[in-house]
Order: structure tokens, then sequence, then C-alpha cells
């Protein structure tokens, strides 16, 4: 399968241990590995087992900042997702999200 990150690399199989922030949350977990940037691609059932063992170890919803420019497609704005986030939060193409405007700030949460 061709990597959704750098469109040149094939997955392959491999075991990874996940490591954020200095905290273990998962050992030689087997991933489909890019051969050429090295992006790791989860699964949606990966990606909650993960999001549990960051729950536990008490990193998740440590908050992340990104700087990002407005884009167009076609006549509208967009805003590109960066696959580091898409992966945390199971962003899969087609899934749902709330967005939620706040004064100047808009928040983007993925459904349950
Ligand atoms: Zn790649």
């Amino acid at each position: 399968m061709e990597c959704p990150k750098c469109k040149r690399g094939t997955l392959v199989k491999a075991h990874e241990d996940i490591v954020v922030e200095g905290i273990k949350l998962a050992e030689r977990l087997e991933v489909e590995k890019c051969n050429r940037c090295g992006e790791e691609v989860l699964t949606v059932g990966q990606a909650s087992k993960l999001r549990a063992a960051a729950e536990e170890a008490g990193i998740w919803g440590h908050e992340i900042r990104l700087r990002r420019k407005v884009s167009k497609i076609g006549k509208k704005s967009a805003l590109y997702i960066p696959v580091d986030v898409e992966r945390m939060l199971g962003l899969t193409h087609g899934r749902e999200v709330e967005i939620r405007i706040i004064g100047k700030r808009m928040v983007v949460e993925a459904e349950e």
C-alpha cells in the first residue's frame, strides 16, 4: 500500500515501541511503516488503545499547539490536519467531527 504521507514509499509490517513524552505506551506494536519516510500508520483500534494507555499514563489531554496557514480548496478555506494528529484522534476519512466556536477559538472534536 502507498504511504499516505510521502506518497512514494510502500507500507510494510514493522514492530515498533510507541513512546510519547518519554513514556512507552506500547511495546513491539505491529504497525504498517513506510519504507521510505518512516511514517507509521495505525488502525483505528490501535489508535484507541494508545489513547487509553496515554490516559492511564496521565499524558492524554496535554495541550498540543500547532501553527497552520489557511489554505484554499476551490473557493473554500481549508486547514490541513497533520498526520500525527489524524492518527492520535483516529480521524479516518469520512469520520464526523464536531466544530465549536468559542470567541476566537475553533475546537474540532472527534466524536466517540
Ligand atoms: Zn512515506
